[in-house]
């Protein structure tokens, strides 16, 4: 990801916290009725389109519900093989640099589950069948209680893989609920009980992350490679601009935190009707 505010961002960016500081309403409405607070789940699975995805959209949730004895997996579709501003970058090198900050990132949130990278090519996801059907497997494998992922129905995205990654998180699960899809799977099919969508067009549930803020920052700055493109830290800031780039997420914490009166909050919409 990137952030979409910037003159030349490339194509292959969306960084959602990227006006937080500024905006009055963080992204998307918030519905009349806001619930907060899932219990604990045994299992979660967060996908995303892209190695950072997962801990810019609910990296604070997942933090705190691994510090509750969740299980805590990832899933990321592509391969972040254009998440760079650097035109001589080598895709291949690129790839392997973002996986391994992926699982460093996962460490730092205190996930002990898989780390899945699904590989599509960056910039080029679908959501078609062949898609599905490798998300629906992981759904069957890993069997989380709680399915977090992009909104795919966030009016004015452009990002494609976001989108597509959002629909492949809705369609993953019918595909994973029901026993005759997919049957040669050889896997028992799994419904999970809620599914909380990050980039929330129209917010109605909030997660209460006071106190894992600096979990969701520290995970956060594992993805090294993402500091001059998705959190304009150059590489001779002297702190400045992390602590800028800081201030932008925090505020971003406290706005959906304020929605149901706490410090810091991850806002979601819940799908609890799967
Ligand atoms: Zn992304």
């Amino acid at each position: 990801m990137t952030d979409p505010t910037a003159a030349n961002a490339p194509s292959s960016a969306a960084d959602p916290a990227a006006d937080a500081t500024t905006a009055p309403v963080v992204f998307g409405s918030v519905a009349a009725s806001v619930s907060a607070n899932l219990t604990v789940p045994k299992r979660v699975l967060a996908i995303g389109a892209h190695p950072d995805d997962v801990e810019f959209g609910c990296g604070a949730t997942l933090a705190k519900w691994a510090c509750a004895g969740a299980v805590v997996h990832h899933l990321i579709c592509t391969d972040g093989s254009k998440g760079t501003w650097d035109a001589q970058q080598n895709p291949a090198e690129l790839v392997m640099m973002r996986q391994q900050e992926q699982r460093a990132a996962a460490a730092a949130l205190g996930a002990t589950g898989e780390v899945v990278f699904l590989g599509w090519t960056d910039g080029e996801l679908d959501s078609g069948l062949r898609q599905r059907w490798e998300v629906a497997y992981w759904i069957r494998r890993l069997r989380p209680d709680v399915v977090i992922g992009h909104d795919p129905w966030k009016r004015y995205r452009l990002h494609p893989d976001h989108r597509h990654a959002g629909l492949l998180t809705v369609e993953g699960i019918v595909a994973a609920r029901d026993p005759l899809f997919f049957p040669e799977q050889n896997l028992e099919h799994h419904r999970p009980t809620a599914l909380l969508l990050y980039e929330a067009d129209e917010a109605d549930h909030v997660e209460d992350v006071t106190g894992f803020a600096g979990t969701k920052l520290a995970a956060l700055f594992a993805h090294t490679s993402q500091f001059r493109s998705t959190m304009k830290i150059e590489d001779t800031d002297a702190g400045e601009q992390r602590q800028i780039f800081t201030a932008r997420i925090v505020a971003r914490l406290g706005q959906h935190g304020a929605i149901k009166g706490f410090t810091h909050g991850e806002a979601f919409k819940l799908i609890a009707q799967l």
